[in-house]
């Protein structure tokens, strides 16, 4: 499941359109249109998802990059969530100029890029075929729209607001994951159907918590790892709440505590929406500024877990050696 490739497209090739074959001085009437240059399209970037709205922990913005050089031009972008080799040389293939990705490659200080090291080898690949790399993690999860929108937007969900609301947006939209509407609303066990259905294939699938037939309203979405936000979570009185790398402890103790339906994906699942929805804010610059400027979203999948075994099903009681009649579940 890995690196699987069937899924690097270009959103314009996507949308049937195709490459412009024309020369750029063919016909008079044609809109003149140029690359823009690696600084205009990181401002963009920057406007997009302001640096300074990264928590202080993180490490945002541009890793590497002809920034300075007027004759450093963009030409193809490359959105994807994990900045790892398998990315970079997919930037590499694509043509892409940029790479921007949701994950930090450095999120910690470090003394080498040697490119014995898998990070340096990152940073080698991209600079030696010319490519920037700019990250936009938590200031793009808070933004509006932001990661959890994405989310919402991949499951048909409609966003009511924040879950946890930056206090310093007067709109009221920005902050960290999102409350939703179900509509209609669907018992638990078709809605877990229905978001497995909608995110990107993964080994993990969606573990479920919860009544299969008990109804699912409103829905809080986090993506990334959200079990810190489980006291937004219960204030908002949501039925379900579908977010990744739910752990045992915050997992059951929401349980306990209430009948909220707990939903975990892959890590990935919930973020990748995003590069989709990154790469269409930033088609949107390219347009107002008449940009030569072509997005694509990488379909890699770079969830980590690359397999899931189901536990095996209840044997019939009898007399046996198995050692596997001590597990929990198996007859005794
Ligand atoms: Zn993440």
């Amino acid at each position: 499941m890995k690196g699987d490739p069937l899924r690097a497209e270009s959103r314009r090739t996507r949308r049937g359109t195709g490459p412009d074959p024309r020369p750029r001085w063919a016909g008079s009437l044609a809109r003149v249109s140029a690359q823009p240059t690696l600084s205009e399209v990181l401002a963009a970037l920057d406007a997009l998802w302001p640096r300074e709205r990264a928590e202080q922990w993180d490490a945002v913005g541009t890793v590497c990059g002809d920034v300075p050089n007027p004759e450093a031009r963009v030409g193809r972008v490359l959105f994807a969530v994990d900045p790892v080799q398998e990315i970079a040389d997919e930037a590499v293939r694509t043509g892409a100029d940029l790479l921007v990705t949701h994950h930090p490659l450095y999120l910690r200080g470090t003394t080498t890029v040697a490119a014995d090291t898998f990070k340096g080898r990152v940073v080698h690949t991209l600079i030696r075929n010319g490519i920037a790399l700019h990250v936009a993690h938590t200031n793009a999860d808070t933004a509006d729209p932001g990661v959890s929108d994405a989310l919402a937007s991949a499951l048909g969900l409609r966003v009511t607001g924040p879950l946890v609301p930056d206090g310093t947006d007067p709109a009221g939209r920005r902050g960290l994951g999102r409350i939703c509407a179900l509509e209609p609303a669907l018992p638990l066990a078709e809605f877990a159907q229905q978001a497995a259905r909608r995110l990107p294939v993964t080994a993990q699938g969606i573990r479920v918590a919860g009544e299969p037939d008990r109804p699912v309203r409103t829905v809080a979405v986090c993506g990334g790892s959200g079990d810190s936000l489980f006291d937004a979570v219960r204030a908002a009185g949501v039925d379900a709440y579908l977010t990744a790398d739910l752990r045992h402890h915050p997992a059951s103790e929401a349980r306990e505590h209430s009948p909220l339906a707990l939903l975990d994906a892959a890590h990935f699942a919930t973020e990748w929406p995003w590069c989709e929805q990154a790469a269409a804010q930033l088609d949107a610059v390219a347009e107002r500024h008449g940009w030569d400027l072509r997005t694509d979203v990488s379909r890699t999948v770079t969830d980590p877990w690359t397999a899931h075994a189901p536990s095996a099903p209840v044997q019939p009681a009898g007399p046996s050696t198995d050692p596997a009649h001590d597990t929990p579940g198996a007859p005794n």
